[in-house]
């Protein structure tokens, strides 16, 4: 043969090589067969490309240029189709290979009421269920209705108990939620059963206060209301609130707009009345009650040797802290919105 031919008989020989190479790669099925095919064309003892790339040195120099160009060229072709052809078989071949319709789902985070609605809620619940009616009343309000109204007249000190912020010397930030007491009543509708529920402000910040908190208050006028029935109804409330094995006490306090004024106990859910270094006595304090000053009354413009009631309020978040399966070592956590607090309610 002459150099020539030569020349381009290598050369043809390497275009057909790409060719079939190419054709080859596209029809291989899977990865096994692609490997072959790799082999075949550059394996180092007798790939058929490598084999002409390894005798390149043995031609004169002008021909190893262009075969070496032509053949170069080659490689990188076919070992890019290799590349991409491997990839496309390692890939899932359609969605229904990974698609397993049995797997478990993943669940959707999901949220839940904060544990004071959730008390406000259950407070509320339990005495709608015996006739009283929800009310809110405001949370900025008048020293007449915060204090005077309700017998505690300017300079008293039964108003130092309250810890009242004073926006001015006549609006308060409401320090309990019996400041509703002579709103309601100035309804003019008659009988009374409200539960008032409400935001509380007091200069106290510690592990059984906070600045701001809810509390909530009862109140009941009728004709012929006695404590019987005021006792009746916090006992109702303890057995649906706390389980009904709770009993509960009323002790003889000092309140100035109830007379008599009790405070409420209830029996200790750790030892059940028996005494215990957490109670001492047997009882835990709830919230203090009474019945309705005949003076509050006329306040609110009602006649009290025709009608009289009963009034009782305190916090609901304490309320809540004392469930027995609630373990809050400090009431501030409860406002501190850490989820992973939260979550446990
Ligand atoms: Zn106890």
């Amino acid at each position: 043969m002459t150099r020539l031919r030569v020349i381009i008989w290598e050369m043809e020989k390497i275009v057909s090589l790409q060719k079939s190479a190419l054709k080859e790669i596209s029809a291989a099925k899977d990865l096994d067969e692609l490997e072959g095919l790799r082999r075949k064309y550059f394996s180092k003892k007798s790939g058929e490309l490598a084999k002409i790339i390894k005798d390149l040195p043995k031609l004169e120099p002008e021909k190893r240029r262009e075969v070496g160009q032509l053949v170069n060229q080659a490689k990188v072709e076919v070992e890019k189709a290799l590349e991409e052809k491997s990839s496309q078989l390692s890939a899932p071949s359609s969605q229904l290979d990974w698609l397993d319709i049995t797997a478990p789902g993943i669940p959707t985070p999901e949220g839940h009421l904060h544990l004071i609605t959730q008390a406000i809620r259950e407070i509320s619940g339990i005495f709608e269920r015996i006739g009283f009616v929800r009310r809110r009343y405001p949370e900025v309000e008048t020293d007449w209705y915060t204090f005077e109204g309700l017998n505690m007249p300017k300079n008293h000190p039964a108003r130092d108990e309250w810890e009242t912020f004073f926006i001015t010397d006549n609006i308060v930030l409401t320090p309990h939620t019996s400041s509703g007491q002579l709103r309601e009543m100035e309804r003019g509708q008659l009988p009374i059963r409200m539960i008032n529920i409400s935001r509380c402000a007091r200069r106290q910040s510690d592990i059984s206060h906070v600045p701001i908190h809810y509390e909530f208050e009862g109140l009941l006028i009728d004709k012929n209301v006695s404590i019987s029935h005021l006792k009746g109804v916090l006992t109702h409330f303890a057995q649906e609130f706390f389980g009904p094995e709770r009993k509960i006490r009323l002790r003889p306090y000092d309140f100035r707009f109830t007379e008599p004024s009790f405070e409420i106990d209830v029996i200790c859910h750790l030892c059940q009345g028996k005494g215990c270094r957490f109670c001492e006595s047997g009882w835990t304090e709830l919230g203090g009650a009474g019945m309705v000053h005949p003076k509050v009354l006329e306040n609110g413009g009602i006649d009290p040797k025709e009608y009289s009631g009963f009034a009782f309020g305190w916090g609901v978040e304490r309320t809540y802290l004392m469930k027995s399966n609630v373990n809050i070592p400090d009431i501030r956590l409860i406002y501190k919105n850490d989820i992973r607090f939260l979550k446990q309610f």
